[in-house]
């Protein structure tokens, strides 16, 4: 079966083989990778690549289910505003980016919508969920979508990103730094304490861990420093349906019984008010 559209060269130049590190370079009809050391990597018929050494998987990815509620709930457009703040901050600087990195991006549906303000840029969508990455395959022309692990090696060439995007994902401070160019700067997006507050009661949903910003500046100093940070913060009105899928694409999904979340939901209000309220941070290599 067809591998189907072609690869964006742009992002193809920023690959690195997983086991050796050299450069990447397209197979015949963009049917996966291939080193200069002869490492190669099919690519699926949905159009990902994994980029692993041989034997290895990823720790922990989205299952289909989530991944299927991610879908549903960002594609309502509820989380529009908050693409919108990420957006504006990537954008912030003299020259507008022309290579983005999301890591742990998903079904690359923020980094899609960020491209839409960047006409000439090309991005690479990397997780750990096949799932999300047949997703991010099929979300842009411009778009390549790369199963890895974000905890490990990435698999990109040393400063090649002009920016690295990380929205509710891991981070990884001294990858994220190797990667970036000189002038190139991370966009973190993480959730504010009052995130869902309405939802977190009710639902038993995880809680927004108090020392989050501590622990963010944990993972990411001294391999990077802080340029500025921005709030997003807006009430959204969602139906029951809404909310399940909202919980269910994130991680307060793996320790919940789907029928007493149900039944959870079903006690809300509907319409139910929730508070999305998100902190968005830029950060630059210190090397
Ligand atoms: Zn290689």
């Amino acid at each position: 079966m067809s591998p189907g559209r072609p690869f964006p060269a742009a992002a193809v130049d920023l690959l690195a083989c997983p086991v050796c590190a050299a450069p990447l370079e397209p197979l015949p009809g963009d049917a996966g990778l291939r080193c200069t050391a002869g490492h190669a990597f099919d690519r699926a018929r949905q159009g990902h690549v994994t980029l692993l050494p041989p034997g290895r998987s990823p720790a922990t990815g989205d299952s289909a289910q989530m991944v299927a509620d991610r879908v549903a709930f960002l594609g309502s457009g509820a989380f529009a505003g908050i693409s919108r703040a990420l957006g504006d901050a990537v954008l912030v600087g003299e020259e507008p980016p022309a290579t983005l990195l999301d890591l742990g991006g998903g079904t690359g549906h923020h980094l899609a919508a960020v491209l839409d303000r960047l006409p000439d840029a090309t991005g690479i969508v990397l997780d750990a969920s096949r799932y999300a990455a047949r997703r991010a395959a099929a979300v842009s022309p411009r778009v390549l979508a790369v199963v890895a692990d974000a905890w490990a090696r990435l698999p990109v060439r040393d400063a090649a990103v002009d920016r690295v995007l990380g929205v509710f994902a891991p981070r990884n401070g001294p990858e994220t730094a190797r990667v970036l160019r000189p002038g190139g700067r991370l966009v973190v997006v993480t959730p504010a304490g009052d995130h869902l507050a309405e939802l977190v009661g009710p639902l038993d949903l995880l809680r927004v861990d108090p020392d989050k910003e501590a622990r963010l500046s944990g993972a990411l100093e001294p391999h990077l420093a802080p340029l500025a940070t921005t709030a997003h913060r807006e009430l959204l009105e969602l139906s029951h349906a809404a909310v399940g899928t909202l919980v269910g694409m994130g991680p307060h999904a793996r320790h919940l019984v789907p029928a007493e979340l149900a039944a959870a939901v079903g006690g809300l209000p509907e319409p139910v008010r929730v508070t999305v309220s998100v902190q968005i941070s830029s950060w630059a290599p210190t090397v």
